[in-house]
């Protein structure tokens, strides 16, 4: 006879709870079912005793979260389950972190702590002299979802995000993702590239598109340095079952940099990939920036290697001078800064290691001749330019040397790539091939496609034919000794 209440008392507590969670998924409707499975799938009930619900909550903070946003549903479904005096008492799983984490074993797992319910008209809350801190890594006290701040930068735009052949993937695999953040296939959208390259600047754009169009969403960026960070700070005050939980409630995730994980925080990248996986399974966002291609990331856990590798993997190569140019002009009209086209091809043309560096050049620039109060000539420029390209890598590219042909021959450059047989544009790309070929370390395939898309054949009976001239026609012997001087001094 004992026996039997026993046992039904003891599926009286699960069918009360079963019964409650039916009610609170229809309240909170199918739009809802994110917060549904976020905070009360993972509620546990223990016990019933009297009209009195005993249910154990992960973690303070996410009682907190239901207290603060939930009070009325529950208070509504206890009732409706147990009575006008119904009550709800929760049971706080205090210490409880991941699993595997080493800090466990210190620590008196499970160690929880009860709270009476909030069910009354004066709920009663958590001491919060006592409270241990909110978990909010981002230190913003009474945490809300709509308040984590997103970090993001208002300046790293789509809209001046050049674009160009080097990121056309890239950027609008960003844009699809703004528009659609974990609807479309690019989840986790991988960005990578050399430094300097825009990764960080598009992750930022992205972030901030999303925002624009769908600003209900929560957006986060954060370097995976400050990730790193903060789960081992919350190893220390043992509220890692808060830090991830935090993570778990936004919708899009940004982590820039992840190669910083490499061979390292082996922990950290465990706490990543639960969060990961808890987000893509309910299509949240997912953007990752690396410098490597996941292929040679090493030292990252494979687990994880493998999940990024599930999205789209997008990379950003450097950009070819007419999109250098673009973004100096794009730079110039941000801040109302005016140059004629001869600096900016010069700058361009002369900087092509990445992005920053050519913004670097063209601050220094700027700083230069306001500092002096010289006019930007190209004179200053030159000296400046060459001055700064010494102290970093300097390579002639294809790009350059058809610029510098072009003008000791007083063509446009872009003649080059026209499919015309004058002599002269014939010429000009004729020299570029000889010296690409003399001077790069390009095939002759390669010169041939950046040389108005002709094949390697075309490239050598190019460098044959102005080798003879050389021997035999004065004009082009003095041309060729010129344009030689000037590859030298660069
Ligand atoms: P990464 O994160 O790849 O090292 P960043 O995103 O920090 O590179 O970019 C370096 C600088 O270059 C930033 O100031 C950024 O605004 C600029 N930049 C890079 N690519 C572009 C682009 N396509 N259009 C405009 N600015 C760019
Ligand atoms: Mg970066």
């Amino acid at each position: 006879m004992e026996n039997r209440n026993t046992k039904n008392i003891e599926e009286d507590y699960k069918r009360v709870w079963a019964n409650c969670l039916d009610v609170i998924k229809d309240s909170l409707g199918p739009e809802n079912q994110k917060a549904f499975d976020t905070w009360f799938v993972p509620i546990v009930p223990l016990q019933l005793d009297g009209s009195t619900l005993l249910v154990q909550v992960p973690s303070p903070f996410f009682y907190e979260w239901i207290e603060e946003h939930y009070i009325d549903l529950l208070k509504r479904v206890i009732r409706l389950q147990l009575g006008p005096n119904g009550m709800l008492k929760y049971s706080i799983v205090m210490d409880q972190t991941i699993p595997s984490d080493p800090i466990k074993t210190t620590l008196a797992s499970n160690s929880r702590r009860s709270v009476q319910n909030p069910l009354t008209d004066m709920p009663i809350n958590i001491n919060k002299e006592n409270a241990r801190e909110l978990p909010n890594p981002f230190v913003i006290p009474g945490l809300k979802k709509d308040r984590i701040p997103s970090q993001l930068s208002p300046t790293y735009t789509l809209e001046n995000f050049v674009e160009g052949e080097c990121n056309r993937l890239a950027r609008s695999a960003g844009y699809a993702v703004a528009e659609k953040p974990g609807q479309t296939a690019f989840n986790p959208l991988l960005l990578h590239s050399n430094v300097g390259l825009g990764k960080t600047h598009l992750a930022n754009a992205i972030g901030l598109k999303t925002k624009e169009l769908h600003p209900e969403k929560t957006v986060l960026y954060v370097t995976s340095e400050q990730f790193m960070q903060q789960y081992a700070q919350a190893g220390r005050d043992n509220n890692v079952n808060d830090f991830i939980h935090f993570y778990e409630m936004v919708d899009v995730l940004i982590v820039d940099d992840i190669q910083f994980w490499s061979g390292r925080g082996q922990k950290t990248q465990e706490a990543f990939f639960h969060i990961f996986n808890y987000l893509h399974q309910r299509n949240c966002q997912i953007i990752i920036t690396s410098d490597k291609a996941p292929g040679e990331l090493q030292g990252l856990e494979p687990r994880l290697l493998s999940r990024l590798k599930w999205g789209l993997n997008a990379d950003l190569q450097a950009p070819d001078v007419e999109t250098r140019k673009a973004i100096l002009r794009q730079k110039l009209q941000n801040d109302g800064i005016e140059m004629s086209d001869e600096v900016i091809e010069y700058i361009a043309y002369n900087i092509n290691t990445n992005v920053r560096e050519l913004e670097g050049a063209l601050i220094s620039l700027i700083a230069q001749s306001s500092l002096n109060r010289k006019q930007i000539t190209l004179e200053l420029t030159k000296q400046m330019i060459d001055k700064y390209v010494q102290s970093s890598t300097r390579e002639i590219t294809i790009d350059y040397i058809q610029k510098v042909v072009c003008d000791s021959l007083n063509l446009p450059v872009e003649n080059i790539q026209m499919t015309s047989r004058k002599r002269e544009i014939v010429q000009a790309r004729q020299l570029s091939m000889y010296f690409a070929k003399k001077i790069t370390k390009s095939s002759l395939a390669v010169i041939g496609m950046q040389c108005g898309n002709k094949d390697h054949a075309t490239v050598l009976h190019a460098c044959k034919t102005i080798e003879n001239l050389r021997q035999t026609d004065r004009y082009i012997r003095n041309l060729v000794d010129e344009l030689e001087k000037k590859f030298k001094e660069a």
